[in-house]
């Protein structure tokens, strides 16, 4: 059984770009990439904005912000009960629990996955996403084939990436919007009762935190 979770509203200002019939392919510069440095120029010419300012925010996007931190989250989870608790009842605070607390990801939600439910999140508008927890988003997720095929054909796409969904297993496909981003929480693997958080965070990918993988097996290669 597949069913349609949530319905997209607002999604963010930048949505037009990622719309269907929006071209990315480009060998030069994009328009918009030749608009936002135009804009940079003028506005530290102007002495608007720092340079350094600048720098500093997209050092936090590379190198503070990503799959990382989920992963943190994702093992507290498997190792302490009450903060399992407290992540599927108020998402938001739990993960500010743990420090990630930067924009896009205001509302979160995060969704269990378990023997016979398989959680996986699209952004079927544009690529809305979680980004305090998983970064930015990589470019299959913003493509118009996931963002139409995840609700259509939601077991094919898990096969593509190689995931086996039973036929008794319920998978849910929930819609991002700019109000509401989804966190998917892996199943523990087997044989890692022995682990420590911090080796089991090594387990959790960002693929399986988006539901379109599982968490890779103790001494096991995997997908990331
Ligand atoms: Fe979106």
């Amino acid at each position: 059984m597949t069913k349609v979770m949530a319905k997209s509203k607002k999604h963010s200002v930048g949505q037009r770009a990622q719309e269907p019939g929006h071209h990315d392919h480009q060998a030069v510069p994009s328009d918009v990439a030749l608009r936002v440095k135009a804009l940079e120029s003028l506005l530290v010419e102007k002495g608007i904005v720092d340079p350094a300012a600048l720098d500093a925010l997209v050092h936090t996007f590379e190198r503070k912000v990503g799959p990382r931190n989920g992963a943190r989250v994702v093992a507290r989870a498997w190792t302490d009960p009450a903060y399992k608790k407290r992540l599927l009842t108020n998402a938001s605070d739990a993960i500010a629990e743990l420090g990630y607390t930067s924009g896009q990801g205001e509302h979160m939600v995060v969704l269990e996955n378990a023997a016979k439910v398989h959680n996986m999140v699209v952004c079927t508008l544009c690529s809305c996403y979680p980004w305090p927890v998983l970064g930015l988003p990589p470019v299959w997720y913003k493509s118009a084939p996931y963002r139409s095929r995840a609700v259509i054909d939601p077991r094919g796409v898990l096969k593509e990436f190689e995931v086996e969904v039973q036929d008794d297993v319920e998978v849910r496909v929930w819609d991002s919007t700019a109000e509401l981003r989804y966190l998917v929480l892996p199943e523990r693997p087997a044989g890692t009762e022995n682990m420590t958080e911090e080796q089991l965070a090594g387990l959790v990918t960002r693929d399986s935190m988006i539901g379109v993988a599982k968490a890779t097996k103790p001494g096991g290669g995997g997908r990331t």
